[in-house]
């Protein structure tokens, strides 16, 4: 018998087992998106896989194929779709690719899902394919599926985000190929990294709405919205801890194991 927490390497038989048995199914959504000179395109896929692959470990779950592409990057958030690697889907297209994993999963078995959103665009997309999926589910006579939804950045202590800024914490969206995904990049793959290519052009200075077209040199020319600077593994390390071990609490405490 294989023992992988991907489920990608098991059998059907395998999977089928571990759906029998209960064993929550985790599901990434990230998206590819430039981080950066210093960061790969695909760091909301890697971060969120990551995470999920330990949870799922802790509470003897599986990790299902992350969705690769996300909702569209926005210049306040990701710095929008004109760079040139960032490749997203209309919003329906996600859904509807959403919709139909969990749809299937639940067909197979899976009555506890979790699913981690990897990149900000993504939330409101993941919560109309999982409301989608549920009636799809019903009509099929299945009730009795739990799914949590959540952001994995969410996941955090007040101290860990004061231990890493302590000038003060410029938010989520801003973050965006920041110090947070930047420490924890160098701790998962460090390999991916070019630290020396780090940009000085930020940190982004938004107004509180969007304007289309966009003004030139509205977001800064990096991609980068706030600092990498000062980004190190250990402080990757922090984060992952308090996300690790918080999501995993949660998955204890909403599905009873
Ligand atoms: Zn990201
Ligand atoms: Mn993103």
């Amino acid at each position: 018998m294989v023992e992988s927490v991907f489920m990608a390497e098991l059998s059907w038989p395998e999977f089928s087992a571990k759906m029998a048995a209960g064993a929550p199914v985790f599901l990434a959504v990230g998206a590819t998106e430039q981080h950066g000179p210093h960061l790969p395109l695909g760091v909301d896929v890697i971060l969120p896989t990551a995470i999920a692959e330990r949870v799922a470990r802790n509470v003897g779950g599986i990790v299902a194929p992350t969705i690769p592409y996300g909702y569209k990057s926005q210049p306040r958030s990701g710095g929008g779709e004109a760079f040139p690697g960032t490749t997203s889907l209309n919003s329906q297209t996600l859904v509807l690719v959403i919709r139909d994993v969990i749809h299937n999963l639940g067909l197979h078995g899976a009555r506890r899902i979790v699913i981690i959103n990897g990149h900000f665009e993504n939330t409101w997309p993941i919560v109309e394919a999982l409301d989608l999926a549920i009636r799809e589910l019903k009509h099929d006579g299945i009730n009795d599926m739990t799914a949590l939804r959540l952001e994995y950045w969410d996941f955090v202590k007040r101290e860990t985000l004061d231990k890493l800024f302590p000038e003060g914490f410029p938010g989520t969206d801003l973050e965006h190929a920041s110090l947070l995904e930047t420490s924890m990049m160098l701790l998962f793959r460090p390999e991916l990294v070019e630290l020396d290519k780090v940009p000085d052009d930020g940190p982004a200075k938004f107004p509180t709405y969007d304007r289309t077209p966009v003004r030139p040199g509205f977001v800064p020319a990096s991609g980068v919205l706030a600092r990498a600077q000062g980004s190190t593994a250990e402080k990757g390390s922090w984060l992952v801890e308090d996300h690790v071990s918080m999501i995993t609490a949660a998955v204890k405490t909403e599905f009873g194991i």
